[in-house]
């Protein structure tokens, strides 16, 4: 075999120094990001994740499941959402009844799903969001963690989640955030304060990354995602939809999404985030991705009414064959790592 050059042993001592478990500064992190996807050191760093991350979890992942609740289009402008009124792609007022939401949530539970997370749009009501995360509360076991993913709250809405019975949300600044999207960086800085404040626990990603995305960008929003306190995080490629307005940027390929699961898992190191996300394929696990996330209803990454029919979401056995073929076994009962 041809000898490492300088560049590649370089590497190869990050990877090292990822592996001891204690994290990786922010230099260390950007090289590891600036690999090419095709290199061997790349299999390298996809290696080390995949091994530091099934040792931290003891070969156990993760499948929490999402319930899109509406499809209204949506104010914020992402420009990679499909619900996003820039992109022109969905017209109509489109809201999940009650009593699919909470069927659903059933169906998940009795499925094998380990956390149940509702999503909505900026233009759903957050009293219907309340309403929604009450019913679906009163059918889920105790112990099971019930997960928000709603436009910027305030602490008073943070904490009416609590009140009935949400134990956490998802969030995310997002990549360009308030440049691809009409969000200010702040509001979501605010958010994660006021989640942490109403006593909320968080999940997080360093997404949706595409092609575009420098070193330092991916740099930044990990250790935005690191310090952010959330107890679940990782890193996941944007998936491009047809018809908005950045879809010519393209996607990146699913090494290169696994080399950068990998990096996350080297950066954060080994003591926080026992979940790492997000798992869209064998390779992925196996690079270190122990969180899928399963979806029905709504998903801003298609166009369907709900996209268990024919669109991007996984279902729980897809997620799980994909976790079994990296040689991970999907936990039973309520998260570990949500833990709470
Ligand atoms: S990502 Fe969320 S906030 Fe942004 S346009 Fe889509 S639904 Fe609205």
């Amino acid at each position: 075999m041809k000898e490492f050059t300088k560049e590649e042993l370089a590497i190869i001592d990050i990877v090292e120094h990822g592996m001891e478990g204690n994290g990786l500064a922010d230099d260390e992190i950007m090289k590891l990001y600036a690999v090419d996807w095709r290199s061997r050191v790349a299999a390298h760093i996809r290696w080390a994740g995949g091994t530091m991350q099934y040792e931290m979890s003891n070969g156990t992942a993760e499948i929490h499941a999402q319930i899109g609740l509406n499809g209204t289009p949506c104010p914020k402008n992402c420009k990679f959402c499909s619900f996003a009124i820039v992109n022109d792609l969905r017209h109509d007022k489109l809201e999940m009844p009650k009593a699919d939401v909470v069927e659903y949530a059933k169906i998940y539970e009795d499925q094998g799903a380990n956390a149940i997370l509702l999503l909505a749009t900026a233009s759903y009501k957050f009293s219907n969001v309340l309403e929604m995360a009450s019913a679906v509360r009163e059918v889920m076991s105790p112990g099971m963690p019930l997960i928000t993913n709603t436009e910027d709250i305030t602490l008073d809405q943070a904490k009416q989640l609590k009140a009935v019975g949400v134990n956490g949300a998802y969030h995310a600044v997002r990549m360009r955030e308030g440049e691809d999207t009409e969000i200010p960086v702040e509001d979501r800085l605010q958010t994660f304060e006021n989640l942490r404040e109403a006593g909320l626990s968080i999940s997080t990603c360093v997404e949706p990354v595409g092609p575009e995305h420098t070193p330092e960008e991916l740099t930044r929003a990990t250790r935005l995602a690191i310090d952010s306190g959330a107890l679940s995080a990782g890193v996941g490629r944007r998936i491009s939809v047809p018809g908005t307005v950045i879809a010519d940027r393209g996607m990146i390929q699913d090494d290169r999404n696994s080399m950068n699961v990998a990096i996350y898992r080297l950066a954060a190191g080994k003591h926080i985030q026992p979940l790492n996300c997000s798992m869209s394929s064998a390779l992925s696990a196996a690079s270190g991705a122990n969180l899928a996330w399963a979806e029905v209803g709504t998903n801003p990454r298609d166009v369907q009414e709900r996209t268990e029919n024919g669109g991007q979401g996984y279902d729980i056995a897809y997620c799980r064959d994909q976790f079994e073929k990296a040689g991970y076994q999907v936990l039973e009962g309520p998260s570990q790592g949500w833990m709470l």
